[in-house]
């Protein structure tokens, strides 16, 4: 039943790709073929811990000069695709257009991430990296919320909304160096429900992560509160 009116609507109001517009032609999604053929996957060689790649052949267990020079807080973190092209064109649809249905194509993506990186059965519950109230009240949601809820009800594990509140209002890393980068989120974030995360392995979810200052400052946090591990999955690498 429910296909046969998705079937409809897809006929009345047909689906356009919200990367280039064109017709999508896959059911459920709203990104067509050409699109994610287009989009760039992170593949390895890549940094051990924080997953970032490396060009070029390495053989060997490789560990980047940034996690060697100052160990991130989480255990592993990886990311599924490379914030360019496409990618980067929906993600900023979900983020600044209110395209809350991109949530679930993204949530799908990181689903495969997850797969091929993680053991689901090493996943006790799903968190996501908090906005800045003021931030959420303008934006009226958080982009990762809605991709780790979409995440969490595909793995089947529980999502924990209110694990992490983020205190302090810190400006846009953008422009910043990986050094200015954790010093600007030094002390933003804050665990509220300790007695959720005593000894569970948690998977930390956030759209982009670049050189992994604010997943790491979260999942120093969570550790502090009593989580038994932290991997991070970002949907986009900056
Ligand atoms: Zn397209
Ligand atoms: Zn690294």
């Amino acid at each position: 039943m429910q296909r046969a009116v998705r079937e409809v609507l897809d006929l009345v109001f047909p689906r356009q790709c919200a990367a280039c517009g064109g017709a999508v032609g896959r059911e459920l999604c709203h990104v067509c073929w050409d699109c994610l053929a287009g989009m760039w996957p992170v593949c390895s060689p890549f940094c051990s811990m924080c997953g970032d790649p490396v060009p070029g052949p390495i053989e060997h267990h490789y560990t980047c000069s940034l996690c060697v020079g100052h160990p991130p807080g989480f255990d592993y973190a990886r990311s599924a695709f490379m914030y360019r092209g496409a990618m980067a064109d929906l993600i900023k649809a979900l983020k600044y257009h209110h395209d809350l249905h991109l949530s679930r194509d993204l949530a799908t993506m990181l689903l495969a991430c997850v797969n091929v990186h993680y053991s689901a059965i090493d996943i006790d519950a799903v968190i996501f990296v908090p906005l800045h109230r003021r931030k959420e009240i303008k934006r009226t949601y958080n982009q990762s919320r809605l991709i780790a809820r979409e995440l969490a009800r595909m793995l089947g594990k529980p999502l924990i909304p209110d694990a992490l509140q983020r205190v302090r209002d810190t400006p846009s890393q953008t422009e910043l160096t990986s050094v200015q980068r954790r010093k600007n989120v030094r002390g933003a974030f804050r665990v509220c429900r300790p007695q959720w995360l005593d000894g569970r392995r948690c998977l930390l979810v956030d759209d982009v992560m670049s050189t992994g200052s604010t997943v790491s400052e979260c999942a120093r946090e969570l550790k502090k509160a009593g989580a038994a591990a932290v991997r991070v999955v970002t949907v986009a690498r900056g």
